[in-house]
């Protein structure tokens, strides 16, 4: 066996006679028995992620709670996993918060982000009782208030602030940053007014504030900086309204290894973080505030692969060389969409030497539809497996059915046993919800 991760990861892609193995599992027989293109994702790895949380954060800060944010990847067993593990979810739509409670999540372990949460929604919500509500506008109280009104209800509410800070990842995934449509600017004419709203409301509980301020970081800066701002919030809070805010919410966004990245532990985010809070609860007198993560992308990412069979074979003379596989944009848009890099490996010449660059492209009718630029692979053939790493995050969850491409299956797997998790979907299911009004038929 040949383990092919890093040496500060799992091991659970490993090669035998040539062959990719994740975690245990024959990844050619896994092509065999679901079919391609085939979301893989490794429960051994999942588990892992969150046993990390526990020992490096949740252990050491007692209060503290980790809400893994299920847009990342969001089925039923993969909130049935994250039940078990003992973690919280953020949802941020109704079909969220509808998939954790028919997965019997634990309603009071759900936080409720999004920037335009619908009435239906925030009803939904109310009514299954859901733990947190992070307010993101200056509309939204007004709107809990009147249905926690009508249904005799109460609820725990923080507000979502943008701490102006800039880090350092691509544009579209920066959140943090006053110009932003997420969350409330920390002007005092709009935060203290809405602070002083929750406080005196009947209805909800007003608990603290919440901010997120990117993702794939790994430089712990932009938190440092954003914890400042919500400190010194704290504090006028204190001043002006006499209240403690009881709870910070950091949000996620804990960078990830797709190529050649280099992951940084939870604690190198989250100790001086804590520590920071430490020190100022000490010197001006607070009760340390619970903390709470949100972490999406670094639960998931390293745990999926994606697996494709090649077909077409285009060598452009002088030009490129173009791999078509029988997915693409529409179960992975993430190189369409922001130009992400992933690595991979062809899982039947698994041992082969990497000695060609070529363009991995899908099956859509755009020229955008590419999966992998320039990668190094070895020579391929129509037939061979493409197996992707790093594919766990805001693949699945952003699939679409473009040019009426079902939607692959997802397989969870664990020390070499395999369970289909969802189904792949199929041409009927495609048309499952068209009507043809009967003037045409
Ligand atoms: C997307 C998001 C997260 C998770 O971000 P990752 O980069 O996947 O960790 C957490 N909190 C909020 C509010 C988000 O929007």
């Amino acid at each position: 066996m040949v383990n092919l991760d890093r040496e500060d990861s799992f091991v659970i892609k490993e090669v035998k006679d040539g062959i990719l193995y994740f975690d245990g599992c024959n990844t050619l027989e896994l092509a065999k028995q679901y079919g391609t293109p085939l979301y893989v994702l490794s429960e051994t790895d999942i588990v892992s992620r969150f046993a990390a949380l526990r020992t490096s954060f949740l252990e050491k800060w007692p209060g503290s709670r980790a809400a893994y944010a299920c847009k990342a990847f969001c089925t039923p067993a993969m909130l049935a996993l994250t039940a078990r593990e003992g973690m919280c979810i953020d949802v941020v739509s109704g079909g969220e918060l509808y998939t954790a409670i028919s997965s019997r999540f634990p309603p009071e372990r759900i936080e409720f982000n999004g920037n335009n949460k619908l009435p239906s929604e925030l009803e939904l919500a109310i009514q299954y009782g859901i733990g947190r509500i992070i307010i993101d506008s200056p509309q939204e109280l007004a709107l809990i208030e009147k249905i926690c009104a009508a249904r005799k209800k109460r609820v725990k509410v923080l507000y979502r602030v943008t701490p102006g800070v800039q880090a350092d990842t691509h544009d579209y995934i920066i959140t943090g940053k006053k110009d932003s449509k997420f969350g409330l600017p920390m002007d005092d004419d709009i935060i203290f007014p809405s602070i002083e709203a929750a406080i005196h409301s009947p209805y909800v509980d007003f608990l603290g504030v919440h901010f997120h301020v990117g993702s794939q970081l790994f430089e712990v800066r932009p938190y440092l900086e954003a914890v400042d701002t919500v400190l010194d919030l704290m504090k006028q809070t204190r001043e002006r309204f006499g209240c403690d805010m009881t709870e910070l919410n950091l949000g996620g966004g804990f960078g990830v290894t797709y190529t050649d990245e280099v992951r940084q532990p939870f604690d190198y985010f989250l100790a001086p973080v804590m520590e920071k809070i430490a020190a100022f609860c000490q010197r001006e007198g607070f009760e340390r505030p619970a903390l709470v993560v949100e972490p999406g992308r670094s639960i998931v990412a390293e745990a999926g692969i994606n697996l494709y069979t090649i077909g077409s074979i285009k060598d452009i003379p002088g030009v490129r060389k173009y791999l078509s596989v029988d997915g693409g944009m529409t179960d992975n848009i993430r190189h369409a969409l922001y130009q992400a890099v992933y690595t991979g490996v062809i899982a039947n010449k698994a041992d082969a030497p990497a000695e060609e660059a070529v363009t991995v492209c899908g099956k859509c009718c755009e020229s955008g539809d590419i999966l992998m630029r320039d990668a190094k692979l070895p020579k391929a053939e129509p037939g061979d497996i493409l197996a992707m790493f790093s594919t766990g995050a805001y693949g699945f969850s952003m699939a679409s059915n473009y040019n009426s491409s079902p939607i692959p299956a997802v397989v969870l797997v664990k020390e070499g046993q395999s369970d289909l998790i969802v189904r792949r979907q199929s041409y009927e299911d495609l048309i499952s919800n068209a009507i043809i009004p009967q003037r045409l038929k």
